[in-house]
């Protein structure tokens, strides 16, 4: 297979939808209320593993919105792409935007575009801006506020750049950026500074750079495929990367990290599965924020990846007003099980510029995980980190079960504030504080 033909530039699609929205007008529902129309999270068909409900809301989202298109448009994940929605023209068709949304949306240029899937924005919530959902998506004007240590690149990743597209932080390990595009973008996105630009146009050289980089380094056993969205490219150009992984002798296993099945579940069909189980081991991290996103689609999403073998796991942004809440946490966490997603991380929100409104103080995520550990499932509970700023890597942060030493005991608070005693001998140089 010709490698010129499978990896080159990636392109933002055609703008957005405006013909398609004008060509649904006429069809409009007064009375039909999208967001109302909401199961409560998370889903219990998506619990079931049941497919016989999924797409309900998508359809009358799909019939109204976009008359013109079928079914099988609508479950293909080209059409979803291609008609993201990305101004406020066209959003306020399908949301009712406040003047603060329009006017951002209007004000916005440059990276971190506005960009949502039919699928994803027929869960929005039209009439209420603070929908979780909503506000994870649509800017408003707090994105253009500027804090003291906020940095474009607050992980410094740039510093650990090796080649364009690597980030060598930890010994064994690689993140390997493979595209600047998303189907849907995040407004509390770690990488703002570089998704959606040409800037980080993934080229043939550049993916040959970052091969080459990890073919001469024998200690890198384990290669993360992120972006922007590994899962914006096409099943070929998929399938040739990850045979080119596969094959280094010292890469044991592959990860790629994606929003995919969440916002763009349509993305996750038997062929790119197909591509994927070639390629075993190969984990997958789904970035996830909120129970609502847990829908039937999502869950089919997820039954055929966890069908084909692949190990899942969660990723989630602590986002202050959207998830910063127990009973929150505790929904989508139980939730995800469900689906046979294992809850990796909670991240602390990264000072990225303008991201103010969405960091919570991190007694808030304490309060969370000590919430969750022994009142729930042990594998609902995920890590909480840091990515500590200025490029430290993650550090987990947990509540204080440990309460300190009497003795040759140690002192310990179960999940009920409980102190209990360890028969515990001092190592030479090391204690426990
Ligand atoms: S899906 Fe990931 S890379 Fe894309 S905008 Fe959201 S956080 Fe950023």
């Amino acid at each position: 297979m010709e490698i010129e033909a499978l990896v080159g530039e990636e392109v933002e699609p055609p703008g957005p939808l405006t013909t398609a929205f004008s060509a649904a007008e006429p069809g409009l529902n007064p009375a039909w209320t999208g967001a109302r129309a909401m199961p409560d999270p998370p889903n219990p068909a998506a619990r079931k593993g049941n497919d016989g409900l999924a797409g309900s809301r998508g359809r009358l989202f799909r019939r109204r919105f976009f008359p013109e298109a079928t079914p099988a448009d609508w479950n293909n994940w080209n059409w979803q792409f291609r008609n993201r929605m990305g101004t406020a023209d066209v959003l306020d068709r399908v949301l009712r935007l406040t003047e603060d949304e329009k006017s951002a949306i209007s004000r916005h240029a440059g990276l971190l575009p506005v960009a949502v899937t039919p699928y994803y924005a027929s869960l929005l919530d039209a009439d209420n801006p603070q929908q979780p959902l909503r506000r994870t998506v649509i800017p408003t004007n707090d994105e253009f506020l500027r804090t003291a240590g906020e940095a474009e690149d607050p992980l410094e990743e740039e510093r650990d750049s090796p080649v364009p597209g690597i980030v060598h932080r930890y010994p064994d390990r690689v993140l390997f950026l493979v595209t600047g595009l998303c189907s849907t973008y995040c407004r509390y996105c770690t990488r703002s500074r570089m998704v959606g630009t040409a800037k980080y146009g993934f080229s043939h050289d550049q993916w040959g750079e970052g091969l080459a980089y990890i073919r001469s380094h024998a200690e890198v056993r384990d290669v993360l495929l992120s972006g922007g969205d590994p899962l914006t490219l096409t099943d070929e150009k998929l399938a040739w990367l990850l045979a080119e992984l596969h094959r280094i002798p010292h890469v044991e296993m592959i990860r790629i990290g994606t929003k995919a099945p969440v916002v763009m579940p349509q993305r996750i069909t038997p062929a790119l599965v197909a591509v994927l189980k070639k390629f075993h081991p190969l984990w997958m991290s789904l970035h996830v924020t909120h129970p609502e996103e847990l829908t039937p689609e999502m869950g089919r999403a997820c039954a055929r990846l966890a069908n084909a073998g692949i190990p899942l796991g969660s990723q989630t942004v602590l986002l202050s007003g959207i998830n910063d809440d127990p009973a929150t946490m505790k929904t989508m966490f139980q939730g995800l099980l469900h689906l046979r997603v294992k809850p990796y991380y909670l991240y602390q929100c990264d000072p990225i510029p303008g991201s103010s409104h969405f960091r919570t103080p991190v007694a808030k995520g304490l309060e969370i995980i000590e919430s969750l550990r022994g009142h729930t499932t042990g594998y609902a509970v995920p890590t909480y980190v840091i990515d500590a700023p200025g490029g430290g890597g993650k550090v987990p942060l947990l509540p204080r079960h440990c309460l300190g030493r009497q003795g040759d005991d140690l002192l310990l608070k179960n999940y009920l504030g409980q102190v209990y005693r360890y028969p515990d001998h001092p190592v030479s140089g090391w204690d426990i504080h």
